[in-house]
């Protein structure tokens, strides 16, 4: 989306790249090298439906090799364009980087109206589109790895994998040509909540620090937190419904593609969701006040702010208005380079995309590992964890009853800990763990150096560094 009298998506990319790389001690040659895009392919088929052919315009934009495969999503969206996939392409990397997926960064996009068409229509739309970047290697488990993003989703992905079965029959590791799959076609269990259960881990570990929550004017925990929240498919929807039914947060306001819905004591999220699956629409849900003007509720006061729909929606055009304490960027660039530098300015804290969305690469990661092993988490080791801690459980109430000592176990702790974990315990627990490390790194650079005042600066600067020392571990 090009907005007047803004930079592009792919050049508000680069002007924030620029204000980290100007803190940096890179050679102009690497640093160019790290910025430009390697390569963009485009390419227009034709299928034959409802009796005529359509033609689509499909991309797949590769930004960095420094590690293969590359990875990032495939978007379904009539306003895909080549900026855009550059653009999304370019913060894999970074993103990869920050949360350390082995992995270098791309995305596709396809100019199309999902809804526009039936499902068996998609299907011979999706098996064409993943035909042609097959036969270039642009989907392959060592090469390009995409995954699903905006209209896309675990379906589209079998259909991938299922198409790069047929045209590579004896390949063992196919399945990891794509992630995202669902758990009965090689997918993991985690992967559809993984991108709103980051969004989750991200702000639990902003709230462990004070000197931050600080900085952005808040105190205590996300319980009683007024959240607002833009765009509920998949990432908005399992974010708001983990920060309100398992931490207490109030979600104040959701705004959709229609106009929102404000209810100050909460909107309940999975009543709306329902709503939405029924009807198309947020209109008529009773659980809240609807509003036409979406773009207004944007600006309504709040504590946390979560844009998780498209880019490019707080621009220099509202900016200003927005009312919030902490921004996260579930979405990928919804804010632009103009609103960023208003927002600090302002005092509002933001927690970039590249680290806020990056639960759903993270298990893709997970994955495509599981692909390739060739088994599932936690399939080795569960029981035998678990025997483990029947042997001390048993232990310690025998101890209890041979000294007469009285000692009971509360029937819940013993249910909690008794249990081995299964495979989403362990996806969760890799995130969280990913979640924090990376917050961390980011952090060490935005309280460690004078010169860097916003985390966003801070993400860039440890992602450029870590791809910068695998191009000179390349001899580049
Ligand atoms: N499309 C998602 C993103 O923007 C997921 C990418 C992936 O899992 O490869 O991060």
């Amino acid at each position: 989306m090009k907005i007047a009298g803004e930079p592009s998506f792919r050049d508000s990319v680069d002007l924030m790249f620029n204000r980290a790389t100007a803190l940096m001690d890179l050679s102009p040659g690497l640093q160019q090298k790290i910025q430009v895009c390697n390569s963009t392919y485009t390419v227009r088929f034709g299928v034959r439906l409802r009796g005529k052919i359509e033609t689509f315009t499909g991309y797949r934009s590769v930004h960095s090799e420094h590690m293969e495969p590359v990875k990032g999503g495939i978007r379904y969206a009539l306003s895909v364009n080549q900026d855009e996939v550059e653009a999304l392409a370019a913060l894999m990397t970074y993103k990869c980087a920050l949360v350390e997926t082995p992995f270098g960064g791309s995305k596709g996009g396809l100019c199309i109206d999902p809804r526009a068409w039936e499902e068996n229509e998609l299907e011979q739309i999706t098996r064409r589109f993943a035909y042609e970047l097959i036969k270039r290697d642009l989907i392959h488990p060592a090469q390009n790895v995409p995954a699903p993003d905006m209209g896309t989703g675990a379906r589209e992905m079998a259909w991938i994998a299922d198409q790069y079965a047929r045209m590579n029959t004896s390949d063992i590791n196919g399945k990891a040509c794509v992630t995202g799959k669902p758990p009965h076609a090689g997918g993991i269990q985690g992967r559809v909540e993984a991108t709103g259960r980051g969004v989750q881990y991200a702000i639990h570990e902003f709230f462990r620090h004070e000197d931050d929550k600080a900085l952005a004017k808040l105190s205590g925990g996300v319980e009683g937190k007024r959240v607002i929240v833009q765009g509920l498919g998949n990432v908005g929807y399992h974010a708001a419904k983990f920060l309100s039914e398992e931490d207490g947060a109030v979600i104040t306001a959701v705004i959709e593609h229609d106009g929102a819905i404000i209810n100050d004591k909460g909107v309940a999220i999975e009543e709306l969701r329902q709503w939405i699956t029924k009807t198309g629409s947020v209109k008529g849900f009773s659980g809240g006040e609807y509003v036409i003007d979406g773009a207004a509720v944007l600006e309504k006061d709040c504590d946390i702010l979560i844009p998780a729909a498209m880019e490019g929606v707080i621009n220099l055009t509202n900016a200003a208005r927005i009312s919030c304490k902490l921004l996260v960027e579930a979405a990928n660039g919804p804010v632009t380079y103009g609103a960023d530098e208003i927002l600090r300015k302002k005092g509002v804290i933001i927690i970039p995309d590249m680290y806020a969305n990056a639960g759903g690469v993270t298990v893709s990661y997970f994955e495509w590992v599981k692909n390739l092993s060739h088994i599932r988490f936690g399939r080795m080791q569960r029981r035998a964890e678990e025997s483990r801690h029947i042997l001390l459980v048993n232990e310690l109430e025998k101890l209890s009853a041979d000294k007469g000592l009285g000692w009971t176990m509360s029937p819940n702790f013993k249910d909690k800990y008794l249990k081995g974990a299964g495979e989403l315990e362990l996806v969760r627990s890799g995130l969280d763990d990913t979640m924090r490390s990376a917050y961390q790194a980011m952090r060490e650079v935005w309280h460690g150096r004078n010169d860097v005042e916003d985390l966003r600066v801070a993400a860039y600067i440890v992602s450029i560094s870590r791809v910068a020392a695998a191009y000179q571990s390349k001899g580049l």
